[in-house]
């Protein structure tokens, strides 16, 4: 345990931490040339083509140091907000992290904030100034403001470069003499944490663990605490490249376990696993059931394809056991599903797997949060709503309660003014303003965790030119004056287009909502009135104008082969369009509301 190191990095996005693994995995021999690949942690294809680590992963190193050869365990963490507490998790697993901070851009608010749970967890901090290539680079400026976050010395922030090698060496020697080793007994009852896992349609699902004490032995028996699941450990082993299976890992190490599971429900990140036989009195602490933030209807475009679409979620949900759904219909969309994501990211990453994976093409809806509703006749009685369209009768509605947030956004000076004016706007209340340094500002707000699942982030980076950084954490439910706002398109209403939004905001909305619709829905031979409306008030009306010119509708011969019918599938793939009525609403319109100025 000696020779053991296990460490993370925590950065902001884009400040280099995907590079930074890869360059301490090619100075430690990790990887041979042929395998070189750039972003080597961020495996899944999706990852790479955003330049987001989208989940953790673990690799060992092996560095020999005055003549002792030592492990290091990199856990890799998620480097975006909607997966904090996989990064919390992942950060519970290590003894020490890398504080990686570009030296042109400096901290960031998503750097502070995974500081805290870093330092929450007792870890040792070492600070690396990344980027010290750039022209652009502020080293001294920038070692002072990462002096004053850590109270360090300056001699301890290390300069280094991720894409010219500067520094990797020293960085290395610092994991090894600054991080402590990891204690725990090997005598004790197995006791590892979860901190993450990956989904093999092959083997099933790949557990990682870090062990606290005891070891786990290949074919032993064990338990998943929170599940109280048994299971078999077929395999364990340490991850390189490539796995290495073993016998047995010990306390302080680093690994892979497989036990044949095929679901990644069963296996929840922040568990603990123990012995079957001598279970440990102890679950680790900090373990969460994680709650879907964020939730949209998903239908598909053609609606013959919903059992297919069921098909696809279902192994989805297999290898991304933070997706939820359940069956819903409406009106004007026909059966699909109701999805609940951990966030904006979530649901994108999931729309677009649902088309490279499974060739689907789905229409999604606006996305809302999550409310409680409680009525006048039960007011104890919580009614979750996660579709505006299952909110209780006004007349019959006691309150609703709508989830919070506390943000923290880090900008220049210069933009407090435009940053506050937004966050007004979004409905936040502003708690703290502290002066980082004379130029650089952190400011807290609490807020409806609404507004920010809409356009803020792009908004916040509008009004500061890009001179903004921001992060989130919830902070529980608070009673609002919430109602919902109904859409109707040639005087149906369309239930797929309902929002629930603040009654102070609800008119301005409604007007803009069809505004922006009218735009967007394509000209038919007759008028289409557009309406906003507030129980049977209508509150904001527009026309989509009918063409002057007769266009024939294309028409097509008796027999529709299957070939037919299949590019017909594609084209309305392409256009996305959705038959409401009579009437053809393009997929943006359903997005609509995520859009207005
Ligand atoms: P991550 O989001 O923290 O994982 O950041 P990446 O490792 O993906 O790096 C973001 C961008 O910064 C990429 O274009 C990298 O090539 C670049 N980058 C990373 N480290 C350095 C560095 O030391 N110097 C320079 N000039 N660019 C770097
Ligand atoms: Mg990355």
């Amino acid at each position: 345990m000696k020779h053991i190191r296990n460490f993370c990095i925590i950065a902001h996005i884009d400040h280099g931490k995907s590079t930074l693994a890869d360059r301490l995995l090619d100075f430690t021999g990790t990887v041979t040339e042929r395998q070189k690949q750039d972003q080597l942690l961020d495996s899944m294809d999706l990852e790479r083509e955003r330049g987001i680590t989208i989940k953790s992963h673990a690799i060992q190193m092996e560095y020999v140091h005055q003549g002792e050869t030592y492990v290091l365990n990199l856990i890799d963490t998620p480097g975006h907000v909607d997966f904090s507490y996989e990064v919390s998790r992942s950060i519970a697993a290590c003894e020490g992290a890398l504080l990686v901070v570009d030296a042109a851009q400096s901290i960031q608010a998503q750097t502070i904030s995974n500081l805290y749970l870093a330092l929450e967890n007792d870890l040792q901090i070492i600070p690396v100034l990344n980027k010290v290539d750039l022209p652009s680079a502020n080293p001294e400026e920038v070692t002072d403001d990462i002096v004053d976050l850590l109270g360090c010395d300056p001699e301890e922030v290390i300069p280094a470069s991720a894409k010219t090698g500067i520094g990797i060496q020293e960085i290395l020697e610092a994991i090894i003499d600054r991080v402590p080793a990891p204690k725990g007994n090997v005598d004790e009852p197995l006791q590892a944490l979860i901190f993450d896992s990956v989904y093999n349609p092959f083997r099933g699902v790949e557990t990682y663990f870090r062990v606290i004490n005891g070891e786990i032995k290949k074919g032993q028996k064990i338990k998943f605490l929170a599940t109280g699941k048994t299971y078999f450990a077929d395999e364990v082993g340490t991850l390189k490249l490539t796995q290495f299976p073993k016998q047995s890992i010990k306390s302080g190490d680093v690994g892979y376990l497989i036990t044949g599971i095929k679901d990644a429900r069963e296996v929840k990140v922040g568990d603990t696993i123990t012995d079957a036989a001598n279970p440990t009195q102890n679950m680790i602490e900090g373990f969460e059931n994680v709650k879907p933030m964020v939730f949209a209807g998903i239908y598909p475009v053609d609606t013959e394809d919903y059992e297919e679409l069921r098909g696809a979620m279902e192994k989805l949900q297999l290898n991304d056991a933070s997706l939820v759904f359940a069956p819903e219909s409406s009106a004007a969309l026909g059966f699909g599903f109701r999805c609940g994501f951990l966030g904006m990211l979530h649901l994108e990453i999931i729309q677009e797997r649902l088309e490279r994976e499974f060739d689907m093409t789905v229409i999604t809806t606006v996305p809302n949060v999550s409310y409680q509703a409680y009525t006048k006749k039960n007011p104890e009685e919580i009614i979750v709503v996660n579709n505006p369209s299952d909110l209780p009768d006004p007349s019959k509605l006691d309150r609703v309660e709508e989830p919070f947030i506390k943000a923290s956004i880090i900008t220049k000076a210069d933009y407090v003014g435009p940053v506050m004016s937004l966050c007004i706007e979004k409905r936040g209340v502003i708690t703290n303003q502290t002066y980082l340094t004379p130029e650089r500002v952190e400011l807290h707000f609490d807020m409806p965790l609404a507004e920010i699942v809409f356009d803020f982030y792009d908004r916040l980076k509008t009004v500061s030119k890009g001179y903004a950084s921001f992060d989130y954490s919830p902070v529980g439910l608070r009673a609002s004056k919430l109602v919902k706002v109904d859409i109707l398109i040639n005087a149906n209403s369309v239930d797929a287009l309902s929002a629930l939004v603040h009654a102070d905001n609800a008119y301005d909305i409604g007007k803009k909502m069809v505004e922006k619709l009218r735009e967007l829905i394509p000209r038919q031979q007759f008028d289409i009135p557009i309406q906003a409306a507030i129980g049977a008030k209508i509150i904001s009306r527009e026309t989509v104008k009918a063409l002057r010119k007769d266009v024939t509708a294309k028409c097509y011969g008796g027999d529709i082969s299957r070939k037919r019918k299949l590019l017909e599938k594609q084209k309305k793939g392409k256009k996305r369009m959705r038959q409401v009525g009579n009437v053809e609403i393009p997929q943006q319109a359903f997005m609509a509301v995520l859009k207005l100025n």
